[in-house]
């Protein structure tokens, strides 16, 4: 076998030993997994019918009534189960992420780190789904406010973070005492099979023989399957605000609740001020890691005009001591994209820069390391152009960056916030006064905004997500588990009269 970590995370049943091409990917009944590293086909997977989507609610649905008995710290205690699972398995999954997707090893093995610590916080949480006690206005009475879990709650996930993303959502969702439905990108379905594999081995180790999490494999119609179906009782959807717009508008004709996390086109404002060193290896990450495949991806630098030649001179030093390759290989900064669409809609790009009016700091163009001429490589780019221009509204995949000067910090942050996401900002500075402004009310109108660090990433801790086209959604740490879960709203009357609030009077 061509990959020992597949049979390792127990996922080697689903490969077929019969090769073909990555033009076959999309079949009517099956899914291939390809490698963009290399083009090779990983595997080809059977589609989900609609019948069988069915039997699995119905399944999940009787799940879900014996799950939300099951006590919320012993909930967490699977959780906190699958955590060591995931530490014994986070090389073999770390890879299978990096061979799947594409990211470098480091990085496979970080998405692995974060879905350890997303569970450890929820092993923390399952003990703490706290409500309140509320003073009533009338007499012999209280209040208390209780959180329920919600049922069946949907998770679309896109290619980039093929396993953290779900996680943020699973863990979370299954301490909260919901049960999970998991449509993965079809780019990434043998990381969703592995995920999925290593939580049943916990269930079987704990005797519970009813399934709390599954997974269908599909495109866009199995999403939408699960955007229109009311027994999905929260979706959480991950991907471009294409995607958002389409699910938000088929899950609002019903009434029902999403958690959307969409496309971002995050800027980091660099002031005189700056440690320039600080700067430019954050800015340099954050454009190019990942190959610009980051939601939190750093695509503008704002940079004042009296650092501006200097700093455009280091980035331009700096991107030329890159390395392209096989992100398998440690000595590469730069991996593939995920496919031949995504290369093709670079070029459109770097073809609207120019028809805008953009100038190339660095140029950009298709690469074929040895070896590897059916992976998908492009250069990565610095093009220097308006804040207006068209092209810097939209995000592009792809390690594409906009360059501009700004002269007031005023005007800096009216940059920072006049595209239509709202995901990750960043400001590069050691004056206090602007970088108060930054985080102030005034500032940066994004969900994440950071000091002196880049753009890119973001820890569990906090609550993830961002505003505008990015969606509003908001998951991981902080309060964000609240999402899963229906507030109830309690009063108790311990006296011998029925009181009526505000005061009314009604005697018969
Ligand atoms: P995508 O929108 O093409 O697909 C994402 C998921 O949605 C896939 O599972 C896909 O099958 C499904 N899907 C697509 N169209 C659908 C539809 N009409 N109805 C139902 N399901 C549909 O995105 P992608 O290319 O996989 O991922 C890249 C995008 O995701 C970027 O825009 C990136 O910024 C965004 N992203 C956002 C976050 C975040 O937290 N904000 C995180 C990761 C990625």
């Amino acid at each position: 076998m061509k990959h020992s970590f597949f049979q390792n995370l127990g996922i080697d049943n689903h490969l077929s030993k019969t090769a073909s091409s990555p033009d076959d990917r999309r079949k009517t009944d099956y899914l291939s997994s390809v490698s963009p590293i290399d083009g090779d086909v990983l595997a080809h997977l059977p589609v989900t019918s609609r019948p069988e989507y069915d039997h699995t609610i119905t399944k999940l649905n009787s799940s879900f009534a014996q799950w939300r008995v099951f006590p919320s710290p012993k909930r967490g205690e699977i959780i906190r189960q699958y955590g060591l699972k995931l530490r014994k398995h986070k090389i073999d999954l770390g890879r299978l992420v990096s061979v799947e997707m594409g990211k470098s090893l480091q990085e496979g093995q970080g998405e692995v780190q974060e879905m350890i610590d997303i569970c450890d916080f929820a092993v923390g949480l399952s003990r703490q789904l706290y409500g309140k006690t509320i003073a009533s206005e009338r007499p012999q009475h209280h209040m208390l406010e209780r959180w329920h879990p919600l049922g069946i709650v949907g998770i679309i996930s896109a290619f980039n973070f093929p396993v953290a993303v779900w996680s943020w959502n699973a863990m979370i969702a299954l301490v909260c005492g919901n049960v999970c439905l998991w449509k993965p990108s079809e780019k990434t379905l043998l990381c969703a099979l592995a995920c999925q594999q290593l939580l049943q081995e916990v269930l079987d180790e704990n005797n519970i023989n009813y399934p709390i999490s599954a997974v269908i494999t599909g495109g866009k119609e199995a999403g939408q399957w699960l955007a229109a179906d009311p027994n999905i009782r929260l979706l959480s959807a991950t991907g471009s605000a294409t995607m958002g717009r389409n699910v938000a508008s088929r899950v609002g004709e019903r009434l029902g609740k999403v958690l959307l996390e969409l496309s971002g086109n995050n800027a980091m404002i660099i002031t005189p001020s700056a440690n320039q060193e600080l700067a430019l290896t954050a800015a340099v990450f954050g454009a190019v890691g990942t190959a610009g495949q980051r939601c939190t991806s750093t695509r503008r630098l704002i940079i004042h005009r009296s650092i501006y030649k200097d700093f455009t001179e280091k980035l331009k030093n700096a991107y030329a001591q890159l390395r392209i390759g096989n992100p398998l290989d440690k000595s590469m900064h730069i991996g593939p994209l995920i496919d031949r669409e995504a290369v093709s809609s670079y070029h459109k790009t770097l073809d609207a820069i120019l028809q805008q009016g953009g100038q190339f700091l660095v140029e950009g163009g298709t690469i074929n390391p040895p070896g590897l001429e059916k992976g998908f490589y492009v250069k990565p780019v610095i093009a220097e152009i308006s804040p207006e221009a068209e092209v810097v509204q939209n995000e592009t995949f792809a390690p594409i960056l906009y360059v501009m000067k700004y002269d007031t910090i005023e005007e800096a942050i009216r940059y920072q916030n006049s595209v239509n996401q709202g995901l990750s900002s960043a400001i590069m500075t050691t004056d206090v006064q602007e970088s108060e402004r930054f985080i102030s009310v005034e500032g940066s109108d994004c969900g994440i905004a950071n000091v002196n660090i880049g753009t890119s990433g973001a820890e569990i801790g906090g609550a993830f997500g961002g505003e505008k086209e990015t969606g509003g959604g908001r998951e991981s740490g902080s309060d964000a588990w609240k999402t899963y879960m229906r507030r109830q709203t309690i009063t108790i009357n311990f006296g011998d009269s029925v009181p009526l609030a505000q005061g009314i009077k009604f005697d018969i």
